[in-house]
């Protein structure tokens, strides 16, 4: 059994014309009347398939056909909210295939012993939290983290949602679900890294989803006149930043060739051409598979700010976050995987998956795997984001073959 090609890539392409900018990149931010269309158009693709769609507090949605509620479900799906102009796979595809693969399994009327269902989680890029309706519906917020929550521009969340239509019942107390309820998850997603195409893999299967540190180094030195301190009595935090910067790839790559170590944001205080700072603030940003390669990010990151604030005669303070685990992912959905994609005849490397996914909080309640298809030049959270159509419908077609193979 093969999924409707034509069906997927016409309704792929139908949603990337909700929320389309002017410069061809996708604004489809969650909560946002773009994201009630896309939501729309969804549940009217639900409609002329028979299939039913719930909602909860937070705007998470979950489609299946209407006897298939009581009992525990192989749920498959991902995200249709975008950041702001970005590509028309990210998410989409793991949302639209997911449906795509209830709809066949539907119009097979194929007698499974599980149900399968195609859920769509809200806000996975975060305009409001990372990963924000997949972690409710896991961990559950309670009613003050969700009251303090904001958006990129400074919107309240609770205010958002509760003038949401695209959710049903309390904020508050409808989100958390009984962890029963999920059988095992799948989420088929673009790659967005290079590696698939450059080795010319057709399907990768997920190992783990990285470990997240990040937080911010602010080296502190003395404010002064630009054009009368001579540069030897200068304390200037901006030769420590540099300094620091350019060490920064070797700390990742001291870690592990596959940990990586980002600035991507820099402040200067207080900030002027003809002014040497006092402050420079920078955002860091490091992953690794693994959690001891997390944690060696984090001392060889701060190790190296205080070298370069010391050999450039400035303060340095650290503030990091707490870092994020790294998640591993089911190995018997692993094998379900492999399995299905030697059915479909595709090539398949196991890899780790570089970026977030709701994967990652599926994972704490249910056995959980991730499908990757190649990104062409491995862009993505852009309007270059792409991937040939018949990629895509390969990794639909594994996904229906796992789930297949799950639900009976
Ligand atoms: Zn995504």
């Amino acid at each position: 059994m093969k999924v409707n090609a034509q069906r997927l890539l016409e309704d792929l392409e139908t949603l990337a014309h909700i929320g389309r900018n002017g410069d061809g990149g996708i604004s489809r931010t969650a909560f946002s009347a773009e994201d009630a269309a896309a939501r729309q158009w969804y549940k009217d693709r639900c409609d002329a398939s028979g299939l039913e769609l719930r909602c909860d507090g937070l705007g998470n949605m979950t489609a299946g056909l209407p006897g298939s509620w009581e009992k525990p479900a192989i749920w498959s799906g991902s995200h249709i909210d975008t950041v702001p102009s970005g590509g028309s796979l990210d998410g989409a595809l793991g949302a639209v295939a997911a449906l795509e693969c209830v709809r066949r399994i539907a119009e097979e009327d194929l007698d499974l012993t599980h149900p399968v269902q195609s859920v769509v989680f809200a806000d996975e890029e975060g305009n409001y939290s990372h990963l924000f309706g997949s972690y409710g519906l896991v961990h559950g917020y309670d009613t003050s983290r969700l009251d303090s929550m904001a958006g990129r521009e400074g919107d309240s969340l609770a205010t958002a949602l509760q003038d949401f239509p695209w959710r049903t019942g309390d904020i508050y107390a409808d989100h958390r679900i009984d962890p029963g309820r999920v059988r095992s998850f799948i989420e088929l997603h673009i790659e967005q890294g290079p590696r698939l195409e450059a080795e010319g893999i057709a399907i990768g299967i997920v190992r783990s989803i990285v470990g997240l540190g990040g937080g911010e180094v602010v080296f502190i030195g003395r404010p002064d006149h630009a054009g009368t301190t001579p540069m030897t009595m200068r304390r200037d935090p901006t030769r420590a930043a540099g300094a620091f910067l350019t060490r920064l790839a070797g700390v990742a790559a001291s870690v592990s060739g596959d940990a990586v170590a980002t600035c991507g944001l820099i402040t200067l205080e207080p900030g002027g051409t003809n002014v040497v700072p006092e402050r420079a603030h920078l955002s860091l940003d490091f992953r690794a598979p693994d959690v001891e390669q997390v944690d060696a990010l984090a001392r060889n990151v701060t190790r190296i700010a205080h070298e370069c604030a010391a050999a450039h005669n400035v303060e340095c303070e650290m503030r990091l976050d707490p870092a994020v685990q790294p998640v591993d992912m089911d190995a018997g959905i692993r094998d379900h995987i492999n399995a299905a994609a030697r059915r479909c005849d595709l090539s398949t490397i196991i890899i780790p998956s570089g970026a977030g996914h709701d994967s990652q909080n599926l994972a704490q309640i249910a056995p959980t795997g991730m499908i990757f298809v190649p990104s062409h030049d491995g862009r993505s959270h852009s309007r270059f984001e792409h991937t040939d159509p018949d990629l895509l419908v390969n990794g639909a077609n594994v996904l229906l073959e796992a789930l297949m193979s799950l639900a009976r």
